[in-house]
């Protein structure tokens, strides 16, 4: 690789340039050896863009302080250009295009300067639209992960004319680039004649228009029907996440590429559970003499039903936790756990036996309150739970 001028050099400026002035300076230069004054002219060419690589290391604040610095070494590999490979044609157009642009007094509608140095304009294919749909899942099919049919209306490609748009394939030779497919346009600037070339606005590149349209489509080429499509949800969606089945939403006008389809994913309330991440949240409800004594729980889950052994004196508030039994990871490994809440269940009416026998109970030692000091631990929580 051939040693690198100085920047500075490179644009004819001295270091204490303003930024107006380096732009004027970078202008001139890029004015004398663009592409288009000089076509074939390989020099012309190295140094268009040896102008554009110094004048995009100067106009930017951050990387001329470090090549005032360090030279060279400073702004290497720094992106834009990767390690002094030099800028391509099309990072100069797509970074430096709007200095030609106002030079020229607005190249706009014409797409820019991109068919420089690139070879010829490309011509615009149609992107079709994406189509959006919201899809209601239960939390049992979020487990598993579901196959959903859908209908959508959507565009499809007209049977008719193969999605073409012309009737009978009726084309005939674009008039205004006589088939070529590009418009080339000779203007008069101050620097003399300058060339441009551009995609045809009339036929969008194709070099052809429709003689006749096709009755069904108006042309088009696409037409709205009803269709029927299979979505595979995988396991451990979440509400709100939106998946992307590319090439399934609307057809493109004139043969383009569809659009996408983006499912966006609704999750049902459940029933009895609530789910944080993975994790799901249930409440179970259990009986004095339950939660005194001990008992077996039979808890229900999204894959049936699983006993627990409530243990002897367990407290209204205690949550166990059920490894494994809350939702798949998506894409991943592993499950979230259940949290299962102990709620003791206070009668809310009695009869005359059971206050009689209620009383007998309250009056014994076992029955009067006796927290530990990590039971009344419980109050700080509570205050976290109203702040
Ligand atoms: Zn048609
Ligand atoms: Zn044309």
């Amino acid at each position: 690789m051939a040693q690198k001028r100085d920047y500075y050099e490179v644009l004819g400026v001295d270091k204490n340039a303003s930024a107006e002035d380096l732009k004027k300076a970078y202008r001139k230069l890029a004015m004398k050896y663009h592409p288009d004054r000089n076509p074939n002219d390989k020099e012309a060419e190295e140094k268009f863009k040896e102008a554009a690589e110094a004048y995009s290391v100067l106009s930017d604040p951050d990387k001329k302080a470090r090549y005032d610095q360090f030279g060279h070494a400073g702004v290497e590999g720094q992106g834009g250009f990767g390690g002094g490979q030099g800028m391509s044609m099309d990072d100069i157009f797509s970074q430096f295009g709007s200095i030609f642009g106002d030079f020229f007094g607005g190249g706009g509608g014409f797409g820019g300067f991109s068919g420089f140095g690139g070879g010829r304009p490309q011509r615009r294919v149609m992107k079709g639209t994406n189509l959006r749909i919201k899809l209601q899942l239960t939390l049992e099919e979020i487990d598993k992960g579901v196959e959903k049919k859908i209908k959508v209306n959507k565009y499809v490609a007209c049977k008719s004319c193969g999605g073409s748009g012309a009737k009978n394939n009726s084309f005939e030779t674009c008039q205004h680039c006589h088939g070529t497919g590009v418009v080339t346009e000779v203007r008069r600037t101050i620097l003399g004649q300058m060339q441009t070339q551009s995609v045809c606005p009339k036929c969008g590149g194709e070099g052809r228009t429709i003689k006749d349209k096709c009755p069904d489509c108006h042309g088009d080429g696409i037409v709205k029907t009803e269709e029927v499509i299979t979505i595979k949800i995988p396991a451990g969606v979440s509400d709100g996440m939106q998946l992307s089945m590319s090439g399934k939403g609307n057809a493109a006008p004139r043969g383009g590429v569809a659009g996408d389809l983006i499912v966006q994913i609704d999750e049902a309330p459940h029933e009895l559970f609530e789910r944080q991440e993975q994790n799901l949240y249930y409440n179970a409800f259990v009986t004095f003499a339950d939660a005194a004594m001990g008992a077996s729980l039979e808890i229900p889950t999204l894959n049936g039903k699983v006993k627990v052994k409530l243990e002897q004196g367990t407290p209204s508030g205690k949550v166990l936790r059920l490894k494994g039994k809350g939702l798949p990871v998506l894409q991943g490994y592993g499950r979230g756990d259940m949290m299962v809440c102990v709620n003791v269940w206070v009668p809310k009416s009695l009869t005359k036996e059971e206050k009689v026998l209620l009383e007998q109970l309250n009056k014994s030692p076992n029955f009067q309150p006796n927290p530990t000091k990590q039971e009344r631990g419980f109050f700080d929580r509570m205050k976290d739970l109203f702040n």
